[in-house]
C-alpha cells in the first residue's frame, strides 16, 4: 500500500511538474516572439495629485499578450525574462515606448512624467545610461520627464555601482523613484546615500489601512518620513474614496490605482490627460 501511495505521489508530482514546464516554455516562446516582433505591450497608468486632482504622469507597465488574446501579468514574465537574458531587450523596448508616449504628451503643455519599472539587472549593466541617453535623445524627450523605479533590493544589490548609476541618470535630470516601499529588507540608511526623489509606499499598506491600525499607523509614518526627507510621495493601489480621504488626510502628495484608472493602452491615457487637463483637474 506504501509502495502504492508513493508510486502515484511521484506521478502526481511529475504531471504537476510536466504542467508547469509546458507553461513555462509556452511563456518563453511567447516572450521571444514579442521582444523580436517588437511587439510588447506597455500600458500607462495615471498619477494623480491629490490637492488639485491634476494628473502629474504615469507609470508604464509592460503586458505581454497569449494567441487568444489574454494578458499575461509582468510578474510571470519579468522574472523569465531576468532568468533568459532577455530583461535588457524588454526594458529597452519599455523605454522606447515609454519615451515615444512621453514626446506625445509634451504637446499637452504641462509637466508630465512617465515612470518606468526598471529591474535590478538592468542597472548593473554598463550600457544602461548610455541606452536611456539615446532613448531620450531620439525621442527628443527632456529628461525631467523620465522616472525610474527601482525597488529597495535592487538598491542593495550592487551598492555602489548602482549609486554611482543612478547619481548619474539623476545629475542629467531624470528622477528616481523607490518602487514598492516599505516591503523590502533593506536598512533606511540607504534613504541617505541614494540621489532619490519619490517613495512609493506599497499597495499592501494601503490595501489594510482602513481596516487595520498597524498599516495605518505604517502609511502614516512612511508619509511623515517622506516629508521629512523632502521627497515626493505616492500611494499604490489606491482603490477606494475612503482610502483617498485618509490619504489627503496624512498629506499624501499623489495618488495612483483603480480609483482613477487602470493602466491604460497609451492613446487611452493620453486622451485621460487631455480630458484630466481640459477640466482643470477632477478633484476626487
Ligand atoms: P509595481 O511597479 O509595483 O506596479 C504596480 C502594480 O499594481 C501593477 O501591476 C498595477 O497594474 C497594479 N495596480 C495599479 N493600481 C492598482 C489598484 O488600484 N489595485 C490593485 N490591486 N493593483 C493595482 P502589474 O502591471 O501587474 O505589474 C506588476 C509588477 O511587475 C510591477 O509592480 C513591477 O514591479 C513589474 N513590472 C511591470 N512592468 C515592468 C517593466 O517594464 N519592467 C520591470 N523590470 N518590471 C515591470
Ligand atoms: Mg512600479
Ligand atoms: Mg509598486
Ligand atoms: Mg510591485
Amino acid at each position: 500500500r506504501a509502495k502504492n501511495q508513493g508510486r502515484n505521489a511521484v506521478c502526481f508530482f511529475s504531471q504537476e511538474l510536466e504542467a508547469e514546464l509546458m507553461k513555462r516554455h509556452g511563456l518563453e516562446h511567447l516572450l521571444r516572439e514579442a521582444l523580436e516582433k517588437e511587439s510588447l505591450i506597455v500600458l500607462f497608468q495615471p498619477q494623480i495629485e491629490m490637492v488639485s486632482g491634476q494628473v502629474c504622469g504615469f507609470e508604464a507597465l509592460a503586458r505581454l499578450q497569449d494567441s487568444d488574446g489574454n494578458w499575461i501579468s509582468p510578474l510571470d514574465f519579468i522574472p523569465l525574462a531576468e532568468e533568459i537574458g532577455l530583461i535588457d531587450t524588454l526594458g529597452q523596448q519599455v523605454l522606447q515606448q515609454s519615451c515615444a508616449f512621453a514626446s506625445q504628451l509634451m504637446g499637452l503643455g504641462k509637466d508630465l512624467k512617465v515612470s518606468v519599472n526598471v529591474s535590478a539587472q538592468q542597472i548593473r549593466n554598463r550600457q544602461f545610461i548610455d541606452y536611456v541617453v539615446q532613448c531620450l535623445e531620439s525621442s527628443q524627450v527632456r529628461s525631467r520627464m523620465l522616472e525610474l523605479e527601482v525597488t529597495e533590493s535592487a538598491l542593495i544589490d550592487d551598492y555602489e555601482q548602482t549609486r554611482k548609476t543612478l547619481q548619474t541618470l539623476s545629475n542629467m535630470g531624470v528622477s528616481i523613484a523607490i518602487d514598492d516601499f516599505g516591503t523590502g529588507y533593506s536598512s533606511l540608511s540607504y534613504l541617505k546615500s541614494f540621489p532619490l526623489d519619490v517613495l512609493k509606499i506599497d499597495q499592501s499598506f494601503i490595501k489594510d489601512m482602513g481596516s487595520d491600525e498597524q498599516s495605518h499607523g505604517i502609511v502614516q509614518t512612511i508619509v511623515l518620513l517622506a516629508k521629512a526627507l523632502g521627497l515626493w510621495l505616492v500611494a499604490e493601489g489606491v482603490e477606494t474614496p475612503s482610502q483617498l480621504s485618509e490619504l489627503r488626510t496624512m498629506n499624501c502628495d499623489v495618488a495612483q490605482g483603480y480609483l482613477y484608472a487602470k493602466p491604460l493602452e497609451s492613446q487611452a491615457a493620453y486622451e485621460f490627460a487631455e480630458r484630466n487637463i481640459a477640466a482643470g483637474g477632477k478633484p476626487a
